[in-house]
This record gives C-alpha cells, structure tokens and sequence, in this order.
C-alpha cells in the first residue's frame, strides 16, 4: 500500500470467453469496470469495443480500458487484478490464449516501474490498437515516460505504420 498517497493507472480490460452468469465478453468487460470500484475510484472509463482474435486465441475479443484512483501500489494492484481474473473464472493458462478476463497495468502516474512479474508502461502496449483506441478515448494526454510520447501519438503513430506495413499476427 502506498499509504495516504493515491495513484492513478490506466487498466486495460480484454474478454473472449463467455462467463456463465455474465454472459458474453462484452458484458464480461462491464462487469469487470464493476468490480474495479471495489479496489478505488474509477475516474472514467472507455466504450468497450470488439476486436478480431490474435496470436493463438481463436474467438473475437471486447476490450476496454479505465483509469482507477486507488491506495495500491503496483505489485499490490497487479495481485489485486489477479485475484479479479480468477474470480471471473480464469485459469492459468497459455499466453494470449483464450480468457475468461484479462486486466493489465497499461501504465501508472508514478512512471516507469519495474519488479520481479511486473513492468508498467507495459512492454507490448504501444504496438496494441486495442489497448490505444480504448486508451486514447479516456486518458489521451498521458505520457509514456518511455518514449515521451502521448497516447494520443502513440496511437496515431501505430496507426501511421499499420497503413505502411500490412497487418501481421501480432501477440495480444
Ligand atoms: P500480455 O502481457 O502480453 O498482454 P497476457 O496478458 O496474456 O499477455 P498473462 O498470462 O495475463 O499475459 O500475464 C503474464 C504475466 O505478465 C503475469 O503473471 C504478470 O506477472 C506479468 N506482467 C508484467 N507486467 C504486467 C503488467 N503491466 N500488467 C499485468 N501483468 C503484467
Ligand atoms: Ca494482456
Ligand atoms: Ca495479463
């Protein structure tokens, strides 16, 4: 816990399973945005979209992304994240395979942030359209301390070199 003092991440949320109460991966996605208020305050939170699977996943995704105020800090999010994911029902399983509920740490106001199972920026968030579309709509003017770019730019600039290089399968 970091105390007294708040901070703010930028969550993603992703969805291709269907749940057995909440039904399908979208509804699975507002659920979640649900939940999250139980670990702060959800200072806002994106449309969920639909996107087409990746990598070895076989079924379409709903991805979101919100920013959550809370007291924790990022190994005790991630923990706290985690155990959200396995009470929606997700096991351990491949990488990017199929889920239930994924939620990751896109990036966080206290800059870059390593520790054993955890680093925020996350690596591969600059390169994922479902992490910048929902990202831009909600926190456009955050900035990847890594790069010094907005996620405005980030997404333009991912959006510039998807029209230059066709579309390959990249890893969600
Ligand atoms: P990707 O991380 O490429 O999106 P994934 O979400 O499918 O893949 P998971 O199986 O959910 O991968 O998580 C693998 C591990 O990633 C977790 O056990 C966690 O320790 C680690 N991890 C490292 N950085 C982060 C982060 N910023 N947010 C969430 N998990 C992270
Ligand atoms: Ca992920
Ligand atoms: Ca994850």
């Amino acid at each position: 816990m970091r105390g007294y003092l708040s901070a703010r991440y930028l969550v993603a949320l992703g969805s291709n399973r269907r749940h057995h109460l909440y039904g399908p991966p979208r509804t699975v996605v507002h659920a979640a945005m649900e939940e999250l208020a139980a670990l702060g305050t959800v200072r806002a939170r994106s449309s969920v979209r639909t996107t087409p699977p990746l990598g070895p996943a076989r079924r379409r995704f709903a991805n979101a992304a919100c920013v959550l105020e809370t007291e924790f800090d990022p190994p005790a999010l991630l923990a706290a994240l985690q155990h959200l994911e396995r009470q929606f029902g997700r096991r351990r399983g491949r990488r990017w395979g199929d889920r239930v509920l994924d939620l990751d740490i896109v990036a966080w106001d206290g800059g870059e942030w390593r520790s054993p199972g955890l680093a925020i920026p996350h690596p591969a968030f600059r390169d994922r359209a479902f992490v910048l579309g929902p990202a831009s709509e909600i926190a456009d003017d955050w900035r990847d301390p890594v790069t010094g770019l907005t996620i405005r730019q980030l997404d333009a600039r991912r959006k510039r070199s998807a029209r230059l290089t066709p579309r390959t399968a990249l890893p969600r």
